[in-house]
């Protein structure tokens, strides 16, 4: 099973068009959102791994899951003494976001895949997980129950399942398009053209066409 990104689920989850746009068509843009996301996660693995409390706290952990077919890198792993003698260091993902918390579950389900890599890594289980909001500064506690789990999981399924396939949703134009750093590579307005890079040429070739004409 080819291994994909973690950060790909937090596209599929808020565009499957973008998924495939970064991900299969390997296009990418900044945009302010994304460069202020960008500058919070390099802050969020800067600095030597501490103990503190009794808290070890590890930066820039890499992650993978070989069943799950996963990987990425947690801004923050903590790992906290264990309440019964003898047994191992309960491991506590803590993921860095810029802006407030969302309503939908794409922080939830980045931070949820991270734990189950770490279960899979560690033989343990996790029962919670860390987001930490730039925007007020405060953490918010996610419980990984077996809701959280299926979402997670499904959304995994659909990545490889879109990734695979190879192809490019076409665009539907939402509110949601005026916050993604790929609108003026995507073009949701313009519905002759479906996929970005095919896209990017027809329009090219159209427009080479207008001016000759
Ligand atoms: S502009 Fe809209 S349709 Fe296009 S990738 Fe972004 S969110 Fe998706």
């Amino acid at each position: 099973m080819t291994s994909r990104p973690m950060s790909a689920l937090q596209h599929l989850l808020f565009c499957e068009r973008q998924c495939a746009l970064i991900h299969s068509e390997r296009l990418w843009a900044e945009n302010r959102l994304t460069a202020e996301g960008r500058v919070l996660h390099d802050k969020a693995h800067d600095g030597p791994d501490e103990t503190r409390d009794g808290i070890r706290i590890v930066r820039g952990l890499h992650l993978h899951s070989a069943t799950l077919g996963i990987h990425g890198v947690a801004d923050v792993v903590e790992f906290h003494r264990p309440t019964e003698p003898g047994a191992t260091s309960l491991p506590v993902p803590v993921e860095y976001k810029r802006g407030r918390p969302k309503r939908d579950d794409c922080d939830r389900v980045q931070l949820c895949a991270q734990a189950l890599c770490l279960e899979e890594m560690l033989g343990v289980e996790i029962s919670r997980g860390h987001l930490f909001y730039g925007r007020n500064r405060r953490r918010q506690t996610v419980e990984f129950d077996a809701g959280l789990r299926d979402t997670t999981l499904a959304a995994i399924r659909r990545l490889h399942e879109l990734l695979e396939s190879g192809e490019t949703p076409p665009a539907a134009r939402e509110p949601k398009c005026d916050a993604c750093s790929l609108l003026d590579l995507c073009l949701p307005g313009a519905l002759r053209f479906s996929s970005g890079v095919a896209a990017w040429n027809d329009r090219q070739f159209a427009s080479l066409m207008e001016t000759e004409g």
